[in-house]
């Protein structure tokens, strides 16, 4: 089996029906023995009570469990209040974001930017946290100078990062060059692809519209034909994203986080096909 490590991020489920599902889709992916499965938390802090259950949840079943924590509208004391809840629970890594409020909503707080949670754990915690922060190899869809998303992206992991997860791509040269272009700024920390199985076209699409990424055009006209034919959506989304991680391990990726949508079912045979996980 490969050994490339792996991560599952998921959102946290509103119901519990949803959560009691979750429970079974965590129980299929430790098949991959992921390093860390990750729960994102809403901008603002709606989903506060239900991202620490979820933690908590992943956790009692003896995996390590990474809580997403965005800044965004925040004050350094609420910020603080979840540290320390989340340390009283034994978690020590963290997915550290500015977030986005909904527009409208006001933006009242203590923190502009990921960076500045990142300095403000680093300055009141030490070194006990592992934090991740984002990174964007096709660039912010806020930022529209390329150089400066990349310097502000530098300046992120200098303030105290230990490694990034990248929004989802499909289009590995886009990874490989971010990747050289923060080297040379001096950023020394694993920076992990985001890897985004194709669940449903429509959907992808419509992230891929809002985050700023490119679906490559030979990729989105064959989905686009198959229309309703869910089968044939899935089994070439499977062969698109199976040949992207075999490029970018191959390109010396150090490892895979895969945006599950709380789904196991396409993140697992991907892992199985690329030797990640055994063939059930
Ligand atoms: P930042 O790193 O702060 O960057 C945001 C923008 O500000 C960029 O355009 C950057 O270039 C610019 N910038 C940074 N510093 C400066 C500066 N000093 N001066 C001027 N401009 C600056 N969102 C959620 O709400 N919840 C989640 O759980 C969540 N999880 C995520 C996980 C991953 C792996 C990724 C890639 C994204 C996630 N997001 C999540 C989305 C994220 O919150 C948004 O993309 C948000 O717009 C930016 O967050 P950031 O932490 O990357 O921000």
């Amino acid at each position: 089996m490969s050994t490339t490590p792996v991560s599952f991020e998921f959102f946290p489920p509103n119901t519990p029906v949803g959560a009691d599902k979750l429970r079974t889709v965590v129980q299929d992916l430790a098949a991959v023995k992921p390093e860390f499965f990750s729960v994102t938390y809403g901008a603002g802090g709606t989903t506060r009570e239900r991202t620490l259950d979820t933690v908590k949840a992943i956790a009692t079943m003896g995996h390590e469990a990474a809580p997403h924590l965005s800044c965004v509208g925040s004050t350094e004391a609420s910020i603080a209040e979840i540290l320390a809840t989340y340390r009283e629970q034994g978690i020590r890594r963290i997915v550290a974001l500015r977030g986005d409020l909904p527009s409208g909503t006001a933006t009242a707080g203590e923190f502009r930017y990921a960076s500045e949670l990142v300095e403000f754990i680093r300055r009141t915690q030490g070194d006990d946290w592992f934090i991740e922060v984002a990174a964007y190899p096709e660039y912010h869809p806020q930022q529209r100078y390329a150089r400066r998303d990349l310097e502000h992206f530098a300046n992120k992991v200098g303030a105290g990062a230990n490694s990034a997860i990248t929004q989802f791509f499909y289009n590995p040269d886009a990874y490989f060059h971010f990747v050289d272009e923060v080297h040379k700024l001096g950023v020394k920390v694993p920076i992990v692809p985001g890897i985004m199985p194709i669940h449903s076209y429509a959907k992808i699409a419509q992230f891929a519209a809002r985050d700023g990424i490119e679906i490559p055009r030979w990729v989105a006209l064959k989905m686009e034909g198959f229309m309703d034919d869910a089968a044939s959506v899935r089994a070439f989304g499977i062969e698109v994203v199976t040949r992207l991680c075999e490029r970018l391990i191959a390109g010396g990726a150090p490892g895979l986080h895969f945006y599950t949508l709380n789904q196991s079912s396409l993140a697992l045979e991907i892992s199985r096909r690329l030797g990640l996980a055994q063939a059930s």
